[in-house]
């Protein structure tokens, strides 16, 4: 029998995180590959989703997601970005950001036209431009004199065209943990209008900047003539370390929230009805859980980073997110893919290459991702072993 899956899929073997996370559990390796919290999230959270379990939140919730949760998201971006959306039309609820992002493609884009997205990107963006037929542009992210992953602005221009359909962007960036600045978004928000295209921002790390970031988070949607034309997506996994609930939500002017609502209905329907109350009751916790939230991870980053930098590793500083990406050039590495499978062997230690987040595989060979969402004992047990080497 010839291969049963559709062509456009066929590029797209099993996740490297599923290898890798299968490696780390037959070596024993401290798996920092993939990007889940090894802790859990609030406690009022949770204590609220066992309590909907209990009180009959188990059927359909409504299509666009509770009330409760629309007004709270709704409220959060007020509270945080001053961004204005009425819960009622302008605001979805998915099945994570993954649901977001898929959906607003096949939604929106027809066969052959282009997404403009910066690489490395984020594995669920290609597959989801591909199963709607789509095809991308990406622009590289390429480390720059002052120590930070910059866009080059000519190669950025040089990526919208006729067929540009929309340019999605993430920002904080996994896996570089890059921070967009605002001439960067500047020039995106200039591009978007000259060619008459949409933005579509995953800003699903809005809470992790760190302080010492050169420029904080700036929603795309804030900048001049952008509300209209972008749909800000974001999700609760990242924020209130509960990434295996999959509540996210998207954002933006009624007619884009409608044509994704018109997709995503034909996918999941509706998900997590006992954690979207409870979801309502995390965005409404005061500052002071954010703000303790990112020091948390500002704390494991340095100590990760430390460590790498101690075992020889070339580290840019991240800016935010739960990630740090490698440069393997000065322990000799040539090759990440090479260097991931046997790490778990020769330090005991889990990552991913980031090369398999590029098109221009050249520019991301030498660079691995380590995540640092994980609890000071197990970053500083990684370190330690990775000192040995
Ligand atoms: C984790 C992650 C997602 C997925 O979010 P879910 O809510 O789990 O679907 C999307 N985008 C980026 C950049 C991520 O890191």
């Amino acid at each position: 029998m010839t291969d049963p899956l559709v062509a456009r899929m066929r590029p797209f073997g099993t996740t490297i995180f599923a290898e890798m996370s299968a490696l780390a559990v037959r070596t024993g390796a401290v798996n920092l590959g993939q990007g889940f919290p090894d802790t859990d999230g609030p406690k009022e959270m949770l204590d609220a989703a066992a309590e909907a379990i209990h009180n009959g939140a188990n059927q359909y919730p409504p299509g666009p997601g509770i009330p409760a949760l629309r007004a709270a998201i709704g409220a959060h971006q007020q509270r945080f970005w001053g961004l204005d959306y009425d819960p009622d039309g302008e605001v979805l609820v998915t099945a994570g950001a993954t649901e977001a992002v898929a959906a607003t493609i096949l939604a929106l884009c027809e066969p052959g036209d282009e997404v403009v997205c910066f690489e490395p990107y984020y594995d669920s963006y290609a597959a989801a431009i591909a199963l709607a037929g789509a095809v991308r542009r990406p622009v590289t992210l390429r480390p720059d004199a002052g120590g930070h992953y910059a866009v080059d602005p000519d190669e950025l221009r040089g990526a919208f065209g006729p067929r540009t359909r929309m340019v999605l962007l993430n920002s904080p960036h996994n896996p570089t943990g890059k921070v967009f600045t605002r001439a960067e978004l500047a020039l995106v928000a200039e591009l978007c209008q000259a060619h008459d295209v949409y933005a579509v921002t995953d800003e699903v790390y809005e809470h992790l900047v760190f302080t010492d970031a050169a420029t904080p988070h700036v929603p795309l949607a804030t900048l001049p003539g952008m509300r209209e034309r972008t749909l800000r997506i974001s999700s609760a996994g990242k924020t209130f370390s509960c990434t295996g609930w999959k509540i996210g939500w998207a954002s933006g002017p009624r007619e884009l929230v409608s044509a994704v609502l018109r997709v995503k209905q034909f996918l999941t329907f509706v998900n997590g009805s006992p954690f979207q109350p409870a979801i309502a009751i995390a965005l409404g916790l005061p500052d002071d859980y954010f703000s303790e939230f990112r020091a948390g991870l500002q704390a494991q980053r340095d100590l990760l980073v430390a460590g790498l930098r101690d075992a020889g590793f070339g580290v840019l500083l991240p800016e935010g997110t739960y990630f740090v990406t490698a440069d393997i050039t000065p322990l000799g590495g040539t090759d990440g893919v090479e260097f991931c499978r046997s790490l778990p062997e020769r330090s005991g230690v889990v990552a991913v290459p980031t090369q398999v987040f590029y098109d221009h595989e050249d520019a991301g060979r030498r660079l691995v991702r380590f995540a640092f969402c994980k609890r000071p004992a197990v970053l500083n047990e990684a370190v330690a072993r990775l000192r040995k080497n």
